[in-house]
């Protein structure tokens, strides 16, 4: 899996050990706060790529931080997953109807954990899974950071692969600069936006070489979308 960086929020260090233990083992990077205060701050500053927050915090709850990370726009999409130690229904639909993605009731079993997340990533940033996608025979191996069209390989930068990926698994819809700064680099904050033309050029460069440029197009004063319907590519109207 490529690197997936987890936000761990929380506030007994026991349980923040075992969890940090066992999402390094599965070959993810851990960030751990104990608080809602500093998960806050953290996130403004870089987005990870899932959190793992505990309910009960000391000072602002776990509710309040999922509220504020769904309000925020940068943030409204991360995924999410709360950890409880209740295990009442109530507690569980208040959770969810905040906006958690998914819940983990305490005492939880650290493959149950990882499995969890696993599912969520798959769910909602199938970008940074290892799934193979294959669009129209552009094939995009995560695991092999490898592409191809037809079979040949096309030779992209991490950033233009991370690209492509992210493109590939979110056909269709129109993405702003700023918007491919967080979903794709997790930042819009220290990186600008001139940095994604300049991605998109190399990308485009790369698919060039398999007659593909067209995939990607410029959606005057909106931003950038990857097509995967074949007939919409085609057509002299769209182009890039
Ligand atoms: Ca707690």
């Amino acid at each position: 899996m490529a690197a997936i960086t987890v936000l761990v929020v929380e506030d007994e260090i026991a349980i923040t050990t075992l969890i940090k233990f066992t999402l390094e083992q599965a070959g993810f990077d851990t960030v751990c706060v104990e608080s809602a205060e500093k998960a806050r701050l953290l996130l403004d500053n870089q987005l990870p790529d899932v959190v793992l927050l505990d309910w009960m915090l000391p000072g602002m709850s776990g509710l309040a931080l999922i509220e504020y990370i769904r309000q925020t726009p940068r943030s409204r999409d991360l995924p999410l997953i709360l950890l409880t130690a209740r295990s009442e229904e109530e507690d569980k639909e208040q959770g969810l109807n905040l906006g958690a993605d998914d819940y983990v009731t305490k005492p939880f079993s650290p493959r149950e954990l990882v499995a969890r997340i696993k599912a969520l990533l798959r769910r909602r940033a199938p970008q940074k899974t290892d799934m193979l996608i294959n669009i129209h025979g552009l094939v995009l191996n995560p695991q092999e950071k490898h592409v191809s069209v037809q079979g040949q390989k096309i030779s992209l930068g991490p950033s233009e692969f991370k690209l492509l990926h992210f493109f590939m698994t979110h056909p269709g819809r129109v993405y702003s600069r700023t918007q491919l700064l967080d979903l794709v680099w997790g930042d819009h904050v220290f990186v600008e936006e001139r940095t994604v033309d300049v991605h998109i050029r190399r990308l485009r460069r790369g698919l060039e070489a398999g007659g593909l440029m067209h995939l990607i197009q410029t959606v005057r004063g909106s931003g950038y979308r990857f097509v995967s319907d074949e007939s919409v590519a085609n057509d002299k109207h769209f182009k890039g």
